[in-house]
């Protein structure tokens, strides 16, 4: 890792399009196959994107939803 100092990632709202020096992450996809990628918006719009579904909650969720399936 010798990404310090000076270099400041720059990103593009997803929303206005705007490059932001201090993007948000709002959103991740996760790639079918392969590795996925982040979305990112400026701090003046990252408020109006719901909040990132932490996975393990997702995980969870789905385990409870198959254990809930299993009746007679
Ligand atoms: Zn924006």
């Amino acid at each position: 890792m010798s990404e310090s100092g000076t270099s400041v990632p720059v990103r593009m709202c997803v929303r206005c399009r705007a490059t932001t020096a201090s993007p948000v992450v709002v959103h991740e996809v996760h790639g079918a196959s392969g590795p996925g990628w982040n979305v990112y918006a400026c701090p003046a719009c990252a408020p109006y994107f719901p909040p990132v579904p932490d996975p393990l909650l997702v995980l969870e969720a789905a385990q409870r939803n198959r254990r809930g399936d299993v009746g007679r």
